[in-house]
């Protein structure tokens, strides 16, 4: 059952159906979706999410589609891991990481299209579509597959190889475009407007944005519903940014929180802050595209869309359509942005790696290199309880570690030849 009331526009607040919409008729501002949670609040409960599927649909009271047979492979309720080697390292005690990089399709994007897609299959369309920074494009194709809908995704041209593969071997329509994300996002836009298709991140947006709030409940269901002191979030767009946040402030509202009362969603539901979630929310972005990033810091309230050069190719969009939205969460909560230096996005990857054995993608090396700078400046203190979202597999960009890996000893099948190697 969802408990979907329609779509509201961020911008000027008029109203819609809930259709496959994402732009306002009125003003073009982005729409949202707008639930009943005067009824949400009488059905849910922790009891009722906990004897829920091993999966986002465990929340489906809380999410924009019907969740009696979604399109499902198993999103969502990933390991949340207390991270002692890495803390002690930077010197947290209380430090987690949300390992997001286990997911089917090996990124936290499966959460998102989980929801689209289940929506695109309620709506009736048949061919599920998307413009991709890389990660999209294999969760799309793969629930597609799921689903039996066809498949159709754009990737910009110089993406890497894992991702190519990681989509293509789902058998989808795959369009590489000779040309930057955004580029690819403005010809996805113009193809929404006349084929009939499910573009999960264009028509399907209002939709699709909501699956990320999973990743803010599942945080809180893992710390025995309570609420970090702080999280590091990796953005492209923003809209992930923007999600968890919300995700917190809706269990707090639903009185699903320890100790916390609770409370009316007051006139405007998309931007209420439940005066209990006092968790700061930091940005991570790379240096070679940080339009967030470059607006916090310069404290303006838009956002100016920049050219991506940087190694995070799945954080590359220069003009983050949730940009404005980002930064006032990140205002809100009390929290920072930071550009992390292009050459310390690999030493991010083998950080984690070497201390936590998770290989996260070039987008995670970004994150914990933020985290390690929070550390530092002192913005994060010892034992603050702290959360680090790794959001994509590291399989999917070997070429960006491939020269900094040791290589195997080379050995014929003898002890001799072994030792000669090894004690070397
Ligand atoms: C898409 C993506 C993000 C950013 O998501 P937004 O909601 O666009 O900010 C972060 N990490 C990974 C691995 C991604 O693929
Ligand atoms: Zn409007």
């Amino acid at each position: 059952m969802a408990f979907v009331s329609g779509l509201k526009c961020r911008e000027c607040g008029r109203e819609s159906p809930a259709d496959p919409l994402n732009v306002c008729d009125f003003c073009f501002g982005p729409l949202e979706v707008v639930y009943d949670y005067a009824t949400i609040a009488e059905v849910v409960s922790r009891d009722r999410i906990a004897a829920g599927p091993l999966s986002i649909w465990r929340y489906g009271d809380l999410l924009p589609a019907e969740s009696d047979d979604p399109v499902d492979i198993m999103a969502g309720y990933t390991p949340l891991i207390k991270a002692r080697n890495l803390g002690r390292r930077l010197g947290l005690n209380n430090l987690y990481i949300k390992n997001d990089s286990v997911n089917p399709s090996f990124s936290f994007k499966d959460r998102v299209v989980s929801v689209a897609a289940t929506k695109a299959v309620e709506f009736g369309f048949e061919t599920l579509a998307c413009a991709s920074t890389g990660n999209l494009a294999c969760s799309v194709a793969a629930h597609a597959a799921r689903a039996g809908v066809r498949a159709v995704v754009f990737i910009p041209s110089d993406l890497e190889r894992g991702k190519i593969i990681g989509a293509a071997i789902y058998a989808p329509t795959l369009v590489a475009v000779d040309g930057t994300y955004d580029q690819v996002n403005r010809l996805c836009s113009e193809l929404a407007d006349n084929y009939n298709w499910a573009f999960v991140n264009i028509n399907m947006r209002p939709y699709y944005a909501e699956g990320s709030k999973t990743l803010g409940y599942e945080v809180a269901e893992q710390l025995g519903w309570r609420l970090p002191d702080h999280v590091v979030v990796p953005s492209a767009s923003g809209a992930m940014f923007t999600k968890i946040w919300k995700g917190f402030n809706e269990m707090a509202c639903l009185g699903l929180l320890e100790g916390v009362e609770a409370s009316s969603f007051g006139p405007d539901q998309n931007t209420v802050h439940h005066p209990a979630v006092t968790t700061r929310m930091h940005m991570a972005q790379a240096e070679g595209c940080s339009p967030i990033v470059s607006a916090w810091d310069k404290d303006d309230a838009r956002v100016t869309p920049v050219r991506p050069d940087s190694l995070a190719k799945s954080l590359a969009i220069g003009n983050p359509a949730d940009g404005i939205y980002s930064l006032r969460v990140i205002n809100n909560s009390g929290g920072t942005a930071y550009a992390v230096p292009e050459d310390r996005i690999v030493s991010g990857i083998r950080l984690l790696a070497e201390t936590e054995g998770i290989f996260t993608e070039t987008a995670g090396g970004v994150t914990v290199s933020c985290l390690a700078h929070l550390a530092e400046q002192g913005a994060i203190k010892p034992d603050e309880l702290t959360v680090v979202y790794i959001t994509g597999n590291g399989l999917k960009t070997q070429e960006a570690v491939e020269d900094e890996v040791v290589n195997p000893l080379s050995v014929r099948p003898t002890m001799t030849s072994f030792e000669a190697a090894f004690l070397n």
